[in-house]
């Protein structure tokens, strides 16, 4: 049996968490895995995320049987030798961030061997905030408000694009690893590549709030991005399949849908980084990572999210797509939980996985070792540059 407990994890994909002595309730615990809409009242309501205050009998119910929670639940049961329900495990975590907040995350980040963070997060380079992580923290800018920011200060697309320019420069210059952007989500029409004298032309119209001609502005700016990665060095990444977010669930999220973009030859020495294993489309991003050179995968949200499912998302992916080119991550949020959890359910599904092609004669065992480090933590610090 491959062993891999005691290799390190990388997390590609993470949002900040809470340090912090607060107790908490099973189903605030539970409550951070719900990606997807609030209970509603009555039928004129707008459609909500959940959150604690709004949540009925029956949702709250629904929530603390998702499976993600009982695996939770099963796992730190395991880990505080308590009785395996959402009150126990909660009461024993409580007691140990109540003692000291900053000890209990440092052991879940210890225990796990987490070694990096990419983190996705708005605050500037080096804010102390994202010192959350007792690990090697590494930085996304998120794209998307710089341009928001841009758009009413600029007189041409021309001048957005040179200010554009000059901040991506800055930013990677200060350290952060990439680029974060929305574009699926934003974007309601099918992509095609934009040209600039295309941008210029709605230029004024998007200034003014116009949703199509702001899409065609952003994927003139995405692309001019792609070209930067080259000449600086960095990666982009988006979110394909399920974005994370209930009220950008759409149907047309699919990675291949980023095709007529990656395809455009002005764009092959670009780099990108599908996130969120774009599931359901798992096999569609493990394809999309062997059919083109410039795009990468992470098993993020998917992790730990599908947590009972990942022996067979890591059978569809590793069948397919460049050992080299898949990463692992987990777009938690609030809880250093998700992220001692999502180590702990990767490394079990990969032995398990890669144990079995052994078994069969498919790998040897040294295949097998390169395949787990590369996916655990190697092709990640390869990307990014180790720090
Ligand atoms: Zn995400």
């Amino acid at each position: 049996m491959l062993d891999l407990t005691s290799v390190p994890f990388f997390d590609n994909h993470t949002h900040r968490i809470n340090v912090s002595d607060r107790a908490v309730t099973p189903l605030d615990l539970a409550i951070a895995f719900v990606h997807g809409l609030g209970p509603v009242y009555a039928p004129e309501e707008p459609l909500n995320s959940a959150n604690v205050e709004n949540c009925t009998p029956e949702y709250e119910y629904h929530v603390m049987n998702m499976g993600v929670v009982k695996v939770l639940v099963s796992l730190l049961s395991q880990k505080f030798g308590c009785e395996a329900s959402p009150e126990a495990v909660v009461l024993e975590r409580n007691k140990r961030t109540r003692k000291d907040p900053e000890a209990y995350v440092k052991e879940l980040y210890q225990e796990a061997n987490v070694i990096g963070e990419m983190a996705d997060d708005g605050a500037p380079y080096g804010d102390p905030a994202l010192n959350c992580f007792p690990t090697t923290v590494y930085r996304l800018f998120q794209m998307d408000p710089c341009i928001r920011a841009l758009l009413p200060e600029c007189c041409s697309f021309s001048e957005l694009k040179e200010r554009f320019d000059a901040v991506v420069r800055e930013k990677i210059s200060e350290g952060f690893s990439g680029l974060k952007c929305h574009l699926l989500e934003l974007r309601y029409r099918k992509l095609e590549v934009i040209e600039d004298e295309e941008a210029a032309a709605v230029f004024e119209k998007a200034q003014k709030g116009d949703q199509n001609a702001f899409e065609d502005v952003y994927l003139a700016l995405f692309e001019h991005a792609l070209l930067l990665t080259d000449e600086l060095n960095f990666t982009i990444h988006l979110h394909t399949g399920c974005t994370g977010n209930p009220n950008d669930l759409k149907s047309d999220t699919d990675p291949f849908a980023l095709i007529p973009i990656l395809r455009d030859r002005r764009y092959y020495r670009s780099r990108i980084v599908l996130l969120h294993a774009s599931y359901p489309e798992v096999r569609h991003a493990a394809l999309m990572t062997h059919a083109f050179p410039h795009v990468w995968m992470d098993i993020s949200w998917s992790l730990p999210w599908l947590s009972l499912n990942m022996e067979q998302i890591l059978e569809e992916v590793l069948a397919i797509a460049p050992h080299s080119k898949i990463m692992l991550g987990t777009g938690q949020h609030d809880f250093a939980e998700m992220c001692w959890m999502a180590a702990k359910v990767a490394k079990t599904a990969l032995s398990h996985v890669l144990d079995k092609a052994v078994d069969r004669g498919l790998l040897t065992e040294d295949q097998a070792l390169e395949t787990a480090e590369q996916i655990l933590y190697r092709n990640a610090l390869r990307l990014y540059g180790e720090k």
